[in-house]
């Protein structure tokens, strides 16, 4: 996606991939100090462990407890961002037809991507917030730093918990943060526990049709995984790195034979 729109925009620059040792981050984030670097891109296990590492990191990214991606500035100093929020938030929206803003939304799962699903739920203006996930201990301490973010009603639900179904039923948006159907089989959530209305965002996005999706699609729901999550907030680093915004589009055809790939091998 990075390599298109450096093409298309005519910068002469590469987006390169490095599988680092976790011994080695700090010295690869300060080596991106150099004159040659526009940023970098971060990705799991590192984004906690780079907010350390960086000169600043913005309020949203600071709030989130997480950095996926690093500016560097004309002066030589890094600022560590997050794009995945407000990325789920505009792949949300074209997925919804409409805004977050006082919607009932339940979320699955407490990690990493958890924290910016929720943060840009909280800060869009959702109504209510019900979070759940395997470990309800983590879904807790996940709200209890959001504590004062956004006016929603909030409550945890551990995901096996039988009365589960009761906050689904009434939800207009149901988002999968886990990474059951990438990585682990089955669903997330019993899609029949929802009503017709609801939307199910799934932010897996290989394969590109999870067994939550094809569930949600077989009962007639609005559902969509995260490739324009991903999209979005590739395109927003992209505009941090170089000043040079509306490239979604590129991204889009340059990623796309890649995820029909992985849904021919699904
Ligand atoms: P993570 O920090 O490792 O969190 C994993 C989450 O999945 C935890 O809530 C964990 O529950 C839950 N989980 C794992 N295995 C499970 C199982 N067998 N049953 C039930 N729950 C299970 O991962 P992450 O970084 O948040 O990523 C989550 C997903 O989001 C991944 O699939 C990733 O590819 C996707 N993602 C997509 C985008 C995008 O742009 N579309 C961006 C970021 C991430 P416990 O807490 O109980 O362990």
């Amino acid at each position: 996606m990075h390599n298109a729109a450096f093409a298309a925009s005519g910068i002469d620059a590469e987006y390169v991939l490095h599988e680092l040792e976790p011994e080695a981050v700090a010295g690869a984030v300060a080596a991106a100090r150099g004159p040659e670097w526009l940023g970098l891109g971060v990705t799991a296990p590192y984004k906690q462990v780079v907010a350390g590492l960086v000169d600043d990191v913005e309020p949203d990214a600071r709030s989130i407890g997480a950095v996926n991606n690093v500016v560097r500035t004309r002066d030589g100093r890094l600022v560590g961002f997050n794009s995945d929020a407000p990325g789920f938030r505009a792949g949300v929206e074209l997925a919804l037809g409409r805004p977050l803003e006082g919607l009932d939304v339940v979320v699955v799962g407490a990690g990493g991507a958890a924290h910016a699903v929720v943060w840009a739920c909280l800060t869009a203006g959702v109504r209510r917030l019900t979070l759940a996930n395997r470990s309800v201990d983590r879904a807790g301490a996940l709200l209890d730093r959001f504590d004062g973010v956004g006016s929603a009603a909030r409550r945890t639900w551990r995901t096996d918990d039988a009365t589960f179904d009761d906050s689904l039923a009434t939800a207009d948006l149901a988002v999968n943060a886990t990474t059951v159907g990438m990585i682990d089989p089955g669903l997330p959530f019993p899609v029949d526990a929802l009503p017709p209305s609801a939307t199910v965002f799934d932010l897996v996005y290989v394969p590109p049709e999870t067994p939550l999706l094809r569930a949600a699609r077989a009962r007639g729901l609005r559902a969509a995984n995260g490739s324009e999550m991903l999209i979005a907030q590739a395109a927003m680093a992209f505009e941090r790195w170089t000043g040079i915004g509306g490239m979604a589009d590129v991204m889009r055809a340059a990623v796309a034979p890649l995820l029909a790939d992985a849904a021919a091998v699904a």
